[in-house]
């Protein structure tokens, strides 16, 4: 590279990722193809509009790159339509309340301090602003289980126009059909973000919406899907006229949320993030990724195990998917803010997290979110999670002794250069 001073911090970021593991369950590694389709000439190219219908020339291999990650999203998720062009989670999401709300319209979505995500109306948010946010939650917090009979009361009193199933910070697993049963109740858009959990979906390690009846799921690609920064949309049914003025049904959504995304309020796609996209889709749908999607469950359930064992008390008493949460305040009477800063002094990165009823602010909260997806893309096996729930209960035990700490490090770095970036192979730089 011309430019060192880029280069430099390149090279830092990625000795960093070598020598630590990450532990934050909405990161991952991607492959040296997906980084490939990510630095390609495709960034040099403006493509407004979708495949068959741009608004400038020089479209032939857009065209078909951004068809490919179409069909093989279709076929990986089982949808009957995709769009592929949100740049990120969030803008996926806000297409498709603006597809199909109106200013004032409610949505019944998951608690956030349940592990309800940020776009789901957290107050900061403008949807916020937009939109009547109602909630449901867990209503046992020794099993996890949200109450689903205080989420019909609440759905048949407020009437939501989206029921949104999804979270980035809850263990367990939705059940799905009771969230159909009773939006089909009172007439709700069933709606599936799936940005944590799309490759574990794609891998068949959890079950789909659309087999239970969702209309439509956002994801972010980034995630357990193991692609490049971004956003997409699956719908269910097939779209009608897009030049002609559509009522708003089920059937015609895939056009309302194609409109929204362009020219609703995106500008041109990010042509080499679709063909990053359409790799990863490509890997996703490889035997070898569902024997990836189950490691990353049966590495989940051991971390807890073994955190569990060395005094860590998790919310929900475990995990059925990939994340688990742990009070660290109640397990040490320490911070998650703190349990975060002492882990990056020993090359493991997790993040701090509110849990259900914190008694602590959301800047300092009681929770430690962990993950197993992008250790699992390492290669970790089960053989692996004693060490490293080891390795977070010692670093607590002794955060005040930078002695103990620094070794803890070297261990961790030892251990970590063992497994290398799946990327680290066939790079140029
Ligand atoms: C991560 C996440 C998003 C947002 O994705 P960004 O790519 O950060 O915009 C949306 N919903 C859920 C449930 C998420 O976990």
């Amino acid at each position: 590279m011309n430019d060192k001073e880029v280069e430099k911090l390149i090279l830092a970021e990625r000795k960093r990722q070598r020598e630590g593991l990450e532990l934050i369950p909405s990161e991952n590694y991607v492959s040296a193809d997906v980084l490939t389709a990510l630095g390609s000439e495709f960034t040099n190219k403006y493509s407004e509009g979708y495949p068959g219908k741009r608004y400038y020339g020089g479209q032939d291999f857009t065209d078909k790159v951004e068809t490919l990650a179409i069909e093989r999203a279709k076929k990986l998720f089982g949808s009957d339509h995709a769009n592929v062009q949100p740049h990120s989670g969030a803008p996926a999401n806000v297409a498709v309340y603006f597809a199909w709300l109106e200013p004032g319209d409610t949505v019944m979505g998951m608690r956030l301090d349940h592990g309800g995500h940020l776009t789901h109306g957290h107050p900061v948010t403008t949807m916020a602003k937009l939109y009547k946010f109602v909630r449901y939650g867990i209503g046992n917090l020794e099993t996890g289980e949200i109450d689903y009979d205080l989420m019909r009361e609440v759905a048949l009193k407020e009437k939501p126009k989206i029921l949104l199933a999804g979270f980035s910070g809850y263990p367990r697993n939705l059940d799905y059909a009771k969230f159909a049963k009773i939006g089909n109740e009172v007439g709700a858009l069933l709606m599936a973000d799936m940005a944590h959990i799309a490759g574990l979906i794609a891998g068949k390690a959890l079950p789909n919406p659309f087999d239970y009846g969702f209309h439509v799921m956002t994801t972010t690609t980034h995630k357990t899907l193991r692609g490049p920064r971004g956003g997409m949309i699956l719908t269910k049914g097939t779209p009608g006229n897009p030049l002609k003025a559509v009522e708003k049904t089920f059937d015609n959504l895939p056009t309302l949320i194609d409109r929204e995304v362009f020219p609703g309020f995106q500008g041109g796609p990010h042509m080499n993030n679709t063909a990053a996209k359409a790799v990863a889709l490509g890997e996703a749908a490889k035997p070898e990724f569902q024997d990836y999607a189950q490691q990353i469950l049966k590495n989940a359930k051991k971390l807890a195990d073994e955190m569990m064992s060395r005094g860590f008390k998790l919310v929900t008493n475990g995990t059925d998917n990939h994340l688990i949460m742990a009070d660290v305040y109640q397990s040490f009477k320490v911070d998650g803010r703190e349990v975060q800063d002492i882990l990056d002094k020993v090359n493991l990165s997790a993040n701090c997290n509110s849990i259900p009823d914190d008694p602590l602010p959301p800047f300092r909260p009681s929770g430690l979110r962990l993950g197993t997806p992008a250790m699992t893309t390492r290669g970790l096996k089960e053989e692996h999670m004693a060490q490293i729930a080891e390795w977070i209960a010692q670093a607590i035990k002794n955060r005040n002794d930078d002695k103990i700490l620094n070794k803890l490090s070297i261990e961790v770095k030892e251990f970590s250069l063992q497994f290398p970036l799946p990327s680290d192979k066939n790079r140029c730089l």
